[in-house]
């Protein structure tokens, strides 16, 4: 799924490519990625120009100049590829592909989506607080305002809870999946079933570094394209080289002689390794 890194890496790209662009036509192929009627959608959408591209946790906001906005959330195996007029998508893509946006100066926006988990709704801009207010969202990690003294205060109200599972929860804080989770908790040593409560305070911190250090290290190299994830421009975000421990069950460990391992934690997995990481 893409995480922070990919989807921030997707919206930046797309703030220079689209906005200020006039949406000439939109061709949806199908229509259960769109929450509303089809006959809606394209009602409000075509005409209206690309006002800005912003991101609240995995969710894409693409502000239109007529009062609407487009939410868009890529879930498990979505991706949104920008061409130029003429150019066009891989032959392997444009099987998974259900959304075009066609531009007025030919270029096109291409949502595909093989697993198809993922979603593109309207609404009304002056209405996007209370929609964000309403998904209990946790504070984004790439902040400054995000701080340890914040982090401790969240940890707080979850104590019992698993580290791995804390990570993940977007109610906790925004926009941290499996793989960065796993990363994060590498590189601060702490083992993921570890419960919140039974944390030291130095290990809280090595936690807390660890994700102001991972996620913009992965953000610099455009995510991690583990299986799906393309950025905006159709190519592979440069991050898998570096994962620690993410997909690298069975191997060495990179930093001691440890083999990484996996488990499962409430249906998602976990990769370690147990010799960095004590339980
Ligand atoms: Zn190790």
């Amino acid at each position: 799924m893409p995480e922070l890194p990919e989807v921030e890496t997707i919206r930046s790209q797309l703030e220079k490519l689209i906005v200020g662009k006039k949406i000439k036509l939109v061709e949806v192929s199908l229509a259960k990625m769109v929450k509303l009627s089809l006959a809606q959608f394209k009602k409000t959408v075509v005409g209206s120009k690309i006002k800005s591209v912003k991101r609240r946790a995995k969710i894409l906001i693409f502000e239109l100049s007529n009062g609407w906005t487009m939410l868009i959330h890529l879930k498990m195996s979505g991706r949104l590829i920008f061409r130029v007029e003429g150019e066009t998508l891989k032959d392997e893509d444009i099987k998974w592909n259900h959304l075009i946006y066609y531009f007025e100066d030919g270029s096109r926006l291409f949502h595909n989506d093989l697993r198809q988990f993922g979603y593109v709704k309207l609404i009304e801009t002056d209405k996007l607080l209370d929609f964000f207010k309403k998904e209990k969202l946790g504070p984004e990690p790439l902040k400054k305002d995000f701080t340890l003294y914040n982090f401790l205060a969240i940890l707080k109200t979850r104590p019992k809870v698993r580290i791995k599972q804390f990570l993940l929860d977007q109610k906790n804080i925004s926009g941290i999946g499996n793989i960065y989770a796993d990363e994060i908790l590498f590189f601060a040593g702490v083992h993921p079933l570890r419960r919140v409560n039974k944390l030291k305070s130095k290990e809280i911190k090595k936690v807390f570094n660890g994700i102001k250090k991972i996620l913009p290290e992965a953000l610099r190299l455009r995510g991690s394209s583990d299986n799906m994830y393309l950025d905006a421009l159709g190519e592979k975000g440069e991050y898998v080289s570096r994962l620690k421990v993410y997909g690298r069950e069975g191997e060495k460990c990179k930093k001691c002689t440890g083999i990484v391992q996996r488990i499962k934690i409430g249906g998602r997995s976990a990769h370690f390794c147990p010799a960095c990481q004590r339980p």
